[in-house]
């Protein structure tokens, strides 16, 4: 059994990038960020503090906004405006999900296209759909990267996706459908998931229920992709499957943590570089 390293990978990819930002500066072009967050979500805080980090590891410049939780939407629209035409500003990211009272849709088809580095926006999630995108959506570009870092074969292979978010799940089916896997997209609804869980050659599981997939629902050999981050009383976090019993039938696994979340932040990073060379290049 191999595991999947997305920490090793990011790792590599992030130092690639700091030689890519090096190079910017040296055009006197320096790359910034803008993180928006609203609340005090304990998990919403964690993931923007990691990649604050990550900002600050590349030298790319980061500029954090956090809101109160009561500020209005209008409040929200008159910041992201400001940092739409703000030339220090590259990329604009906006933490999800949002207080219920905020509508995300509007805010997100307000934030400029062009500096929409986590892919969200209608006019890049139908480029994407095109094939030809302007920035990949960073969890399942950070997926794909890892499966070809491992050479793992995508043509011609049955992938079964679980989770059909907007995030993660359905861009996530285009981009293996593009790669020639005939993909299933399953979700709460979906009838006997076992079945075909255990015909799978790779699952992907994006739900956010520890426990989901356990051992007697998969292959010999599966490739197991898990997305999942669920966080414990204790604060610890594990994902969807039962990683000690599955990790004993499968070719491959991502572990949680270290698997997919590391890669979806050096996929932002990489976002935030190419939105820099759109706008400054
Ligand atoms: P979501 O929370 O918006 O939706 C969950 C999906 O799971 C839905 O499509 C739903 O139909 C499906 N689902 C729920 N229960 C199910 C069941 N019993 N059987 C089959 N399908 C079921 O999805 P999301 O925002 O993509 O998040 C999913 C998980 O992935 C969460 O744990 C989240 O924290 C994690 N996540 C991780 C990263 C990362 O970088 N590692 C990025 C995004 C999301």
């Amino acid at each position: 059994m191999v595991i999947l390293d997305g920490k090793k990978l990011a790792d590599e990819m992030k130092t690639e990038l700091k030689t890519e930002v090096f190079g910017l500066k040296e055009k006197n072009i320096l790359p910034g960020l803008a993180v928006v967050l609203v609340g005090d979500d304990e998990a919403s805080r964690i993931y923007v503090r990691h990649k604050e980090k990550a900002c600050h590891e590349l030298g790319i410049q980061s500029f954090s906004h956090h809101l109160l939780e009561n500020v209005s939407e209008k409040e929200l629209l008159n910041l992201i405006f400001k940092l739409n035409t703000d030339k220090k500003v590259h990329g604009i990211l906006v933490q999800l999900p949002l207080p219920k009272y905020i509508n995300e849709t509007k805010i997100i088809e307000s934030i400029s296209p062009e500096k929409d580095i986590d892919c969200f926006h209608p006019e890049n999630i139908g480029k994407l759909f095109l094939n030809e995108p302007r920035f990949l959506p960073c969890t399942p570009a950070g997926i794909l990267a890892l499966l070809k870092k491992y050479r793992i074969e995508i043509s011609g292979r049955d992938i079964l996706i679980i989770g059909k978010s907007n995030i993660v799940g359905k861009p996530l089916s285009l981009m293996l459908s593009n790669l020639n896997a005939t993909v299933t997209l399953a979700h709460i609804k979906t009838k006997n998931l076992k079945e075909k869980t255990l015909s799978a050659d790779i699952i992907i599981t994006a739900v956010g229920r520890p426990g989901l997939i356990t051992a007697d629902m998969v292959k010999q050999d599966v490739v197991i992709v898990d997305v999942g981050m669920n966080r414990d009383v204790n604060g610890k976090i594990s994902g969807d499957v039962d990683f000690e019993k599955v990790s004993k039938i499968a070719s491959h696994i991502t572990p949680v943590p270290g698997g997919v979340g590391p890669m979806t932040i050096a996929i932002l990073m990489k976002n935030t570089l190419t939105a820099t060379k759109n706008l400054c290049e």
